[in-house]
C-alpha cells in the first residue's frame, strides 16, 4: 500500500496556495496506482484554517501541525516535521507543488528520509511495483520516465500538468504536535511582497509577455495586459537587462505558466523561454522576424512591429467590449 503525503503550502497571508490542489491530484494518481491513501500535512502557527481549506479536496486526512515556529516558512523548521510525519504514517510517497517553497523543502525531506527524489513530475504511469513518473529534462527538450527504487520516494509536481483537485467532501483534519526544532540554524527576518493589481503570473488565465524587442518599453505590453485583465511576463533578456523585475521571467530558469492565452511580443522563442510557456492553451506571437522560432510553437502568429500591432489589438478589444 503506497500511502501518499502531500505538503499543504500557504500563501504569505496564510491562505491556501492553489498549486497545492494540483499536487493533491498528482498524489491521488499515485495513490490509485499503488493502492494507497492520500494524506496531507499543513504546518502553520495555527494550522486549523489551512488544513480545513484542503480537507474536502479528495484527501483522507489532513494532519494539522501548529506551533509558533511555523508562522513563516523556514526550511530547517518545516523539513524535520514533514519527514517525521511521513515516517509515522509509513508514507511511501511524499510530495509538494514545485513552487519555490516546494523546491526548497522536498530535497531536504528526501535527504532526511534517505529517499530518491523526482522533481517537477508531469504524469504518473504504470501501477503497483511498476509505477513511474515523467519529468522534463534539458529544458523540456526531453521527457524522462523515472522509476524510483528507494522504499520512500519524494517528488515535486509541475502544477500546470495536473488539474486542480476538486472539492468532493469527506476528508478529516487531525491535529498533531510536531517536535520543535532543537537548534534553529535559520531565522525568519522579514518578507517583502511586490504588490500588483494584476493577477499572479502562475495563476493568470491570460499572460502578455514582452522580450528584447520591446527595447525596455513595456507600455504596449502593459496596455494590452490591462485591457485583458492579464498578468505581465518577460523573457530573461528583459530581466537580465533590468528592464523588468526577475519575478516576471518566464522559462526554464523563471516561472512555468500554462494560461488559456499566452501572448509573446518581441520574444524570439529560445528553447529556454518556450520551456516555461509551451503548455499554454493558445499561444499568440507578435514578432517582426518571420523566421523567429516562436512561430513554431504559436497557434496564431503575426509578423508585425509590436509597437504598432499591440496598441491596435488593445483598441480593437476595447471597441469589441
Ligand atoms: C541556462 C539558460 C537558462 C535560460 N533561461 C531562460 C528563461 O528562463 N527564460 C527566458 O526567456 N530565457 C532564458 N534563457 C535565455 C534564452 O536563451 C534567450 O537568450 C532569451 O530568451 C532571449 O530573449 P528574447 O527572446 O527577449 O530576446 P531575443 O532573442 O533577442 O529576441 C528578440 C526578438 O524580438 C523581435 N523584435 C525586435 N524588435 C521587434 C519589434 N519592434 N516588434 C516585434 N518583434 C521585434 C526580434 O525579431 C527577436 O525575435 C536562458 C538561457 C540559458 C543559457
Amino acid at each position: 500500500m503506497g500511502n501518499v503525503l502531500i505538503f499543504v503550502e500557504a500563501n504569505p497571508d496564510g491562505s491556501l496556495r492553489k498549486a497545492t490542489l494540483n499536487a493533491i491530484t498528482a498524489g491521488q494518481q499515485l495513490a490509485k496506482a499503488t493502492g494507497g491513501e492520500v494524506h496531507a500535512v499543513a504546518l502553520a502557527k495555527d494550522a486549523g484554517a489551512l488544513a480545513n481549506a484542503v480537507k474536502a479536496h479528495g484527501v483522507k486526512v489532513v494532519h494539522a501541525g501548529s506551533g509558533p515556529h511555523f508562522e513563516h516558512y523556514v526550511a530547517e523548521d518545516f523539513a524535520p516535521a514533514v519527514a517525521a510525519l511521513a515516517t509515522t504514517l509509513k508514507a511511501e510517497w511524499v510530495g509538494a507543488a514545485a513552487t519555490s517553497i516546494g523546491r526548497d523543502l522536498l530535497p531536504r525531506v528526501a535527504a532526511k528520509l534517505k529517499a530518491a527524489m523526482a522533481s517537477e513530475i508531469m504524469s504518473v504511469t504504470g501501477s503497483g511495483a511498476d509505477v513511474a513518473v515523467t519529468r522534463p529534462m534539458w529544458a523540456g527538450a526531453a521527457i524522462a520516465t523515472v522509476k524510483l527504487s528507494s522504499p520512500v520516494k519524494c517528488f515535486t509536481v509541475r502544477a500546470t500538468e495536473f488539474a486542480l483537485a476538486e472539492a468532493s467532501g469527506g476528508g478529516e483534519v487531525q491535529p498533531f504536535t510536531p517536535a520543535a526544532p532543537e537548534k534553529p540554524l535559520t531565522k525568519f527576518v522579514g518578507f517583502k511582497e511586490v504588490k500588483s493589481a494584476r493577477p499572479a503570473l502562475t495563476e493568470a488565465r491570460v499572460v502578455v509577455s514582452g522580450g528584447r524587442g520591446t527595447k525596455g518599453d513595456f507600455g504596449p505590453i502593459e496596455g494590452l495586459a490591462d485591457e485583458l485583465h492579464a498578468a505581465v511576463g518577460a523573457s530573461r533578456a528583459v530581466c537580465d537587462a533590468g528592464w523588468q523585475p526577475n519575478d516576471l521571467q518566464v522559462g526554464q530558469t523563471g516561472k512555468v505558466v500554462a494560461p488559456q492565452l499566452y501572448i509573446a511580443a518581441g520574444i524570439s522563442g529560445a528553447i529556454q523561454h518556450v520551456a516555461g510557456m509551451k503548455g499554454s492553451k493558445t499561444i499568440v506571437a507578435v514578432n517582426k522576424d518571420p523566421d523567429a522560432p516562436i512561430f513554431q510553437v504559436a497557434d496564431y502568429g503575426l509578423v508585425a512591429d509590436l509597437f504598432k500591432a499591440l496598441p491596435e489589438l488593445q483598441a480593437a478589444i476595447k471597441a469589441a467590449k
